[in-house]
């Protein structure tokens, strides 16, 4: 009962006497829901997509595509996660995949996997030499997605829930110069987890989620019919919080351009996460894509910010549905000297302190 105030072990003690009868009420998990996604912050975002500009560039020939992927691992293993890479090559050249997992409670429920790509490109690189020296800083693609991953990661990582949840930055989604990759690191992913039997709730890949094409903070939803809940949770969670967000789900099984497509190949449930696109043909927007000039001061603090709220209540919601995240709450029915009190609310939260 570590941080479970004064007042609370009153109520407790209060309850032994009366009987302890575990309800779950919306109203109360929302708040503390709500005191989780406050904890999102859009400029630690910002941040971390300004230390992945500053590798030059991230393409998967590039040495910055690597000194990036030492990057993100130190910051997974900041917070206390199990990490690790895992190597393949593409081309000809070395890349990795940098897995960080949070180990649910309960080693039977299916696992939530949050995703996007760290290489870069830049459109003009036409040989290697050029693919090696030109400036591709993806700051929006994808270093946006990268940074969403590392921010939930951040906040998640205070929660229990008996769901396990890898973080997952991808190599080599961008095909290259000469088309030797694309969702090269994705699929080596996938196929290893098909491998070793891994089941998936839910998993979400993150690609350029940065630019706001419009007036309002926008986001996509790709979806196909096996995408399971998490999706619609999120969509949920948009309202349900009042959060600064037009979210737009598209049932799209045509859409094979990011690191959701190998698992839907593989029948995993999952959905890309995108900023507007073009309504007809659905191309990015951006007017900076794969090119020097996609940096920093191109994006949305708050539309990421607002994104990875979203997800964040999203993926409570389900994981409660799934059977459990650690936001229990008990409604103690209190017979206290002949009158009965609701004594309403005991949120035992272990760790959120932490999180705070
Ligand atoms: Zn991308």
């Amino acid at each position: 009962m570590g941080v479970i105030s004064a007042a609370t072990t009153l109520l407790l003690s209060a309850s032994l006497l009366a009987g302890i009868a575990p309800l779950v009420t919306e109203s109360t998990s929302s708040t503390a829901v709500a005191d989780l996604i406050a904890t999102v912050s859009g400029e630690r975002m910002m941040a971390t997509i300004q230390d992945l500009e500053e590798f030059g560039s991230r393409a998967f020939y590039a040495n910055g595509s690597r000194e990036a992927a030492d990057y993100i691992q130190q910051r997974f293993e900041a917070l206390h996660l199990d990490t690790m890479k895992q190597e393949f090559t593409v081309g000809g050249f070395e890349s990795s995949n940098v897995i960080a997992m949070m180990e649910g409670t309960d080693p039977d429920t299916p696992c939530f996997l949050f995703g996007a790509h760290y290489d870069s490109e830049n459109m003009n690189a036409e040989n290697l030499t050029l693919a090696e020296t030109l400036p591709a800083p993806g700051a929006d693609d994808d270093a946006s997605g990268v940074a969403t991953v590392v921010e939930l990661a951040t906040v998640l990582a205070g929660t229990e829930i008996k769901n396990t949840i890898k973080f997952v930055a991808f190599g080599a989604e961008e095909a290259g110069f000469d088309q030797s990759g694309g969702l090269a690191g994705s699929s080596v992913f996938v196929l290893a987890e098909k491998a070793n039997g891994t089941a998936y709730a839910g998993t979400v890949i993150f690609d350029m989620v940065g630019y706001k094409a419009g007036a309002q903070n926008y986001v996509m939803g790709f979806v196909n019919s096996a995408s399971g809940q998490l999706p619609w949770a999120i969509e949920s969670a948009v309202s349900e919080h009042s959060l600064d967000l037009v979210i737009e789900l598209v049932d799209a099984p045509w859409m094979a351009y990011s690191d959701h497509y190998p698992f839907w190949l593989a029948g995993y449930p999952s959905m890309l996460m995108i900023e507007e696109l073009d309504n007809t043909t659905y191309a990015p927007l951006y007017p900076h894509y794969h090119t020097q000039n996609d940096t920093s001061d191109k994006l949305s603090p708050d539309q990421i910010a607002e994104i990875a709220k979203a997800t964040v209540a999203g993926l409570v919601s389900v994981a409660e549905r799934e059977g459990g995240s650690d936001f229990t709450i008990y409604a103690i029915a209190a017979t206290v000297a002949g009158g009965s009190v609701a004594a309403v609310l005991v949120y035992h939260r272990r760790r959120q302190a932490r999180v705070q």
